[in-house]
């Protein structure tokens, strides 16, 4: 099958969470099953600093956006053997963030990526590569499939590619003034409840959910999440149209990337076999970060982007109580100013036992895996969380709110399972949290146990081996669709 994966951040170019590792990992499994992928993305200020080997030779790209015509460039670099095609417009991605600064998104993002959409769509036309599949993610590249079924409906180029369109978080849809019809190049047709109207704005994931010939998330507890309204973020109706061409296929990551035994990050290699590697990495991370160095003391690490949804209202009420425990916590964060302001405030306590890093760190973040016995991930709500699953592949144990993916990937043995990995938690309060720290606290003093639970985790397999093989079933009958 030919695949043109189309995102707006892919792993290691550009990344601000799990949609760069997906995208940055599936199309391998994929190119090693013997399909023909390549990936399309915006080439940014981070990629073009980065290291990356940038094809110098630029072919031109003409964009037309409703009656105006946009100029960028389009360039090629490689990720392993698969082309990665870069559009470049200066003007519109030659920032120093993806899609805004910490106090908010950048104003004229419809805009930035409508370009990239349309980019996309036009250069499809010049290249000697006819796509069977074209897989869109989030709402940056709604716009792809809502694009090519709105406007060239009737173009035979297309009509035997079967769109693909993936949710990675249902928050964030793309929400904007109806005046950005008109910058985004769209007809006033769009402006319809059964296109992109939303209470009296635009929403491009509708779009995207409407017109893509099958929709997926990343995780079945997601997708049954999404369809009630409580967890449907406003568009559960539109999924619950969509019911029949809905699928839920969890995540998984990249082995050889995350792999404890190679990593090139952390201070000493180790595996499941010979686990005092990884008491050697705690200890350096506790001589790196000023803590007590001590075997003995349960290091818990957090690394998360900091928004809502990651459950640090939970942790923000906790943190006495952290300070008070016999443990050490590692938090390692980016994201929201409410948050930064928050740790950053917690920091200046200076806690001896707890040590906040307010970056976006990826060697930093690898160490603390390797070196944490336990890792929290108090989620509001989790699309799929890849987080716990580098944790476990780490032998960090996790613990988490049974929500999302999270409950698909971490097994707790109060429910009885027969080889539990971490640790689980119910209700969205700071005391059912705490109960699941505490309850991990114990389980640590029975060191041989617990070295068994760390193992039986490090053992899970959430490598791609088994999901890319669930995507291509999904692409066979989106193909079926449209021949
Ligand atoms: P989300 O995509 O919602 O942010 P996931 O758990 O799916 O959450 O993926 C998060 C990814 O981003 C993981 O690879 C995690 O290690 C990484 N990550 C998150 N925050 C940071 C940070 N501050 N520094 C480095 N890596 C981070």
């Amino acid at each position: 099958m030919k695949i043109l994966f189309v995102a707006s951040e892919v792993s290691p170019f550009a990344k601000t969470g799990g949609l760069a590792d997906v995208t940055g990992s599936l199309p391998k499994a994929l190119g090693k099953a013997g399909h023909d992928v390549r990936i399309i993305m915006p080439l940014y200020q981070c990629v073009e600093t980065g290291g990356f080997t940038i094809r110098k030779g630029r072919k031109g790209l003409e964009v037309p956006i409703g009656g105006r015509v946009e100029r960028g460039m389009l360039r090629q670099t490689t990720l392993d053997h698969i082309p990665v095609y870069l559009i470049e417009k200066k003007e519109y991605f030659h920032r120093p963030h993806l899609y805004g600064t910490p106090a908010g998104d950048y104003p004229d993002n419809a805009r930035r990526f409508a370009f990239f959409c349309r980019g996309v769509v036009n250069f499809l036309k010049r290249l000697d590569f006819r796509p069977d599949i074209i897989h869109c993610h989030d709402w940056q590249t709604a716009l792809v499939p809502a694009v090519i079924r709105y406007e060239h409906g009737d173009d035979p180029f297309f009509t035997r590619t079967a769109l693909v369109y993936t949710i990675h978080n249902l928050a964030y849809q793309g929400i904007f003034d109806r005046e950005a019809l008109l910058e985004m190049g769209l007809d006033e047709s769009c402006f319809d409840i059964e296109r992109l109207e939303y209470y009296g704005k635009i929403n491009l994931m509708k779009g995207g959910i409407l017109t893509a010939d099958v929709v997926n998330t990343v995780s079945e507890s997601y997708c049954r999440e999404i369809r009630t309204e409580e967890m449907g973020c406003g568009l559960d109706g539109v999924l619950r149209r969509r019911e029949r061409d809905l699928y839920g296929i969890l995540n998984g990551i990249d082995y050889d990337e995350w792999n404890p035994a190679t990593d090139p990050a952390i201070f000493k290699n180790y595996t499941a076999a010979a686990l005092s590697g990884k008491a050697a990495n705690k200890k350096a991370l506790q001589q790196a970060l000023g803590l007590a160095q001590s075997a003995d003391i349960p290091l818990l690490g957090m690394i998360t982007r900091l928004s809502a949804q990651k459950g640090l209202d939970l942790l923000e009420k906790l943190l006495p109580k952290f300070r008070a425990a016999k443990l050490q916590l590692v938090i390692l964060g980016s994201g929201d100013e409410r948050y930064m302001k928050m740790l950053s405030s917690y920091r200046k306590k200076g806690a001896e036992n707890i040590s906040i890093h307010l970056a976006f760190d990826q060697v930093l973040a690898r160490r603390i895996y390797a070196a944490s016995d336990m890792f929290l991930m108090p989620s509001h709500y989790e699309p799929c969380g890849l987080g716990q699953m580098i944790a476990l592949r780490y032998g960090a144990v996790p613990i988490v709110r049974k929500t999302g993916g999270l409950r698909d990937t971490v097994f707790d043995a109060r429910d009885g399972v027969r080889e539990p990995n971490g640790f689980t938690f119910d209700d969205y309060t700071p005391q059912a949290f705490w109960d699941a720290v505490k309850r991990a606290l114990e389980a640590y003093a029975d060191r041989k146990a617990w070295d068994r639970m760390v193992r039986s985790g490090m053992k899970c397999d959430y490598s791609w081996e088994h999901s890319a093989g669930e995507y291509v079933a999904m692409y066979e009958r989106a193909l079926k669709k449209v021949r």
